[in-house]
């Protein structure tokens, strides 16, 4: 927020002078469809139409377009994929070699700075509605403890 001039002022992506702040819901494409992030503040181009949000609103921007996702499409919260992870008593590695996920992708679904895959979500309701499947299925991977077979 460092711009102290009268608006317009010149777009940094375009170089037209037709760059000002706007707060409208901010659009944010998932492979899902479009949802919107509301009460920010950011810079907006009305000549190329490029909207750049501040560095240290990236991450609450991307939590609020991620949450509407999730409450649209009826999916797991981060609050959700915590409590579920802890019930099953699960790592979020644990998890991650599970789904086949990479590193820190299950804490970026927990923050909410990243929105899960169809998927991902259909087989966390499966393993949080029949934890048996963790056992009985040798679907966990847990190592050193527990009665769960390790995948070679
Ligand atoms: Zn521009």
């Amino acid at each position: 927020m460092t711009h102290q001039q009268e608006a317009p002022w010149t777009c940094s992506v375009c170089g037209a002078c037709a760059a000002r702040w706007s707060t409208d819901p901010l659009p944010i494409e998932f492979r899902e469809g479009t949802y919107y992030a509301s009460g920010f503040t950011y810079e907006h181009c009305d000549a190329c139409g490029e909207s750049l949000v501040a560095a240290a609103d990236i991450d609450r921007v991307q939590f609020a377009a991620v949450e509407a996702a999730r409450a649209d499409l009826g999916w797991l919260t981060s609050d959700d994929i915590h409590a579920m992870r802890h019930e099953l008593g699960l790592r979020q590695s644990d998890l991650e070699r599970q789904l086949g996920v990479g590193t820190g992708t299950v804490g970026r679904w927990e923050r909410g700075t990243a929105l899960q895959s169809r998927m991902a979500d259909n087989f966390m309701r499966l393993l949080w509605a029949h934890p048996e499947l963790c056992v009985d299925a040798g679907l966990i991977v847990r190592e050193g403890r527990g009665p769960y077979r390790k995948r070679d």
